[in-house]
C-alpha cells in the first residue's frame, strides 16, 4: 500500500493550496510539469543570495564554491541514474536539447546517407522533428514501429525493423498521452543484438520507476528536471563515455574549449565539451534538492501512490461517465489518464474543468502522430503526482460527469 504522507507533503508544496476562480486548485497537470517543493524554491532563492557566481571560471571564492555545489549535483544525478561516470552525465536545457544533442552529434559522427533510425508511433514531437531535422542534410529513414489500439508497441513489427542500416534505436520510455511503459529491457537487448545503440527518452519514464542506467546497459537516457520537482530550464542527457567520446560538440563556445587559436581549437574533456556557454548552475544545484527529497519519499512509494490514483480514478470515471473514451490501456501504465467523452471537444472540456477549479491539459500533447493514429485530433489528460489524493480524484470525475452533462 502507499507509504507516503500526502497531507505532510502538500505543506511543501505552497502553490496547492492557491485558488483559481474562487475554487480550490486541483492540479492534474503533472505530465506538463511538476509543481516544486518549497526546498528547490529556497535553494534558487539561496543560490542567487549566497552563491552566484559564474562556475569554472574565477579563482575567487564563490566561483569556486559555485563549482562544487554545481559539480556535486553532477554526482547526485549520476547516482540517482546509477552512472558509471560522473563525465557521463551532461546538463542541457531540458529534454528537448538533450534529444537535439545527441541527433546533431552522433548524427555528424555516425549517420550517412541511406541509415536508419528506429522510432514509434507514439513519440512526443521532441523525439520526431530533431531527426527530421537531420533529414535535411542526411538521407535518413526513419522507420516508425506501430502500436496496436491498447497503446502497445508492436514488438514483432519492432524485431522485424533492423536490418544493416539500422544505426539508431530511439524510442520513449513511458508515452506522455497513453502512459504506456515500454518494454525497455527487452527493447535494448534486441537492439544490442544488432549493435545498434538506444537512446530512451525518459521525461515520464524516470519518474515511473527508479532508472539503471548501468543495469538497462541503455546507451543514452534524457529527462527534463522540471518534471521531476525540479525547476525549468534544466535537463539531463546520459552518454555512454565511449560514444560520447566518439561524438563531436553539438555549439562551440565558452567551458567547451582545451585552448582557442583562430586557426584552430581543441575541445574540452567530458562533460564540459558538450556544455558550451554558462550553464544553469543555480538550476542543477536545486535540482539536487529535488533529487533528495523523491529519493527520501522512496520512488518506489511515489509509483505507488500514483498508480493508486491512476487506477482509482480509471475505475470512477468508466463507471460514472457515460460515452468515456481512454486512449492508452496498455497492461503497465505510467500515472497519465488521456480521454474523452463522446465527441465533445477537449479544448470545450478543458476550458470548463478549469473554471471549476481543474488544471489538466487538452490538445495533441505535442504527439500529433499519435493523434492521427487514433483518428482524433486531440484528447483530456489527467496526469498524478505525488501530491495528489484520491479526495481530488472523486472531485475530478465528479466534474467531469457535471461539465459532459452540460453538452
Ligand atoms: N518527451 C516526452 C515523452 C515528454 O513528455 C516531453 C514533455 O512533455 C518531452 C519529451 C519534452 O520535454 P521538454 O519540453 O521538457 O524538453
Amino acid at each position: 500500500m502507499p507509504m507516503l504522507d500526502v497531507k505532510k507533503i502538500r505543506e511543501d508544496f505552497p502553490l496547492l493550496s492557491r485558488e483559481v476562480y474562487g475554487k480550490p486548485l486541483v492540479y492534474l497537470d503533472n505530465a506538463a510539469t511538476s509543481q516544486k517543493p518549497q526546498c528547490v524554491v529556497q535553494a534558487i532563492a539561496d543560490g542567487y543570495t549566497h552563491l552566484n557566481a559564474n562556475v569554472h571560471r574565477g579563482v575567487h571564492r564563490i566561483s569556486q564554491e559555485a563549482t562544487e555545489a554545481y559539480e556535486e549535483a553532477r554526482r547526485q544525478v549520476q547516482h540517482f541514474l546509477h552512472a558509471a561516470s560522473e563525465r557521463e552525465i551532461i546538463f542541457t536545457r531540458g529534454t528537448t536539447e538533450s534529444i537535439n544533442l545527441v541527433a546533431h552529434s552522433f548524427g555528424k559522427a555516425f549517420l550517412h546517407d541511406g541509415d536508419e533510425i528506429i522510432l514509434s508511433e507514439m513519440e512526443h514531437h521532441a523525439n520526431i522533428v530533431p531527426w527530421q531535422l537531420l533529414q535535411s542534410y542526411t538521407d535518413l529513414k526513419l522507420h516508425v514501429i506501430p502500436i496496436d489500439d491498447r497503446g502497445v508497441l508492436d514488438m514483432e513489427a519492432y524485431r522485424a525493423a533492423f536490418n544493416e542500416k539500422t544505426r539508431l534505436v530511439s524510442l520513449t520510455h513511458v508515452s506522455n498521452v497513453l502512459g504506456t511503459v515500454n518494454p525497455i529491457r527487452e527493447i535494448i537487448d534486441i537492439a544490442h543484438r544488432h549493435e545498434v545503440p538506444v537512446l530512451l527518452d525518459g521525461a515520464q519514464g524516470v519518474l515511473h520507476c527508479a532508472v539503471d542506467v548501468q543495469a538497462l546497459d541503455v546507451d543514452f537516457y534524457v529527462f527534463s528536471a522540471h518534471k521531476l520537482y525540479g525547476p525549468t530550464g534544466l535537463g539531463v542527457l546520459y552518454g555512454k563515455e565511449r560514444w560520447l567520446e566518439a561524438m563531436p560538440p553539438y555549439q562551440g563556445g565558452g567551458e567547451m574549449i582545451g585552448h582557442v587559436t583562430f586557426a584552430k581549437t581543441t575541445f574540452n574533456e567530458l562533460p564540459f565539451k558538450f556544455e558550451a556557454g554558462t550553464p544553469n548552475y543555480i538550476g542543477a544545484i536545486a535540482f539536487a534538492k529535488a533529487l533528495a527529497y523523491v529519493s527520501d519519499l522512496g520512488l518506489e512509494n511515489i509509483a505507488a501512490h500514483e498508480q493508486d490514483l491512476l487506477q482509482y480514478t480509471t475505475r470512477l470515471l468508466t463507471e460514472q461517465v457515460e460515452g468515456l473514451r481512454i486512449f492508452g490501456n496498455a497492461p503497465e501504465k505510467g500515472a497519465i489518464l488521456s480521454f474523452l467523452v463522446r465527441d465533445i471537444h477537449p479544448y470545450d472540456m478543458g476550458m470548463l474543468l478549469d473554471k471549476l477549479g481543474f488544471a489538466l491539459r487538452s490538445g495533441h500533447h505535442c504527439a500529433q502522430p499519435l493523434m492521427d493514429r487514433f483518428n482524433i485530433t486531440g484528447t483530456l489528460r489527467a496526469s498524478f503526482a505525488l501530491y495528489n489524493t484520491r479526495e481530488e480524484c472523486e472531485a475530478f470525475v465528479a466534474a467531469v460527469k457535471r461539465v459532459a452533462q452540460m453538452f
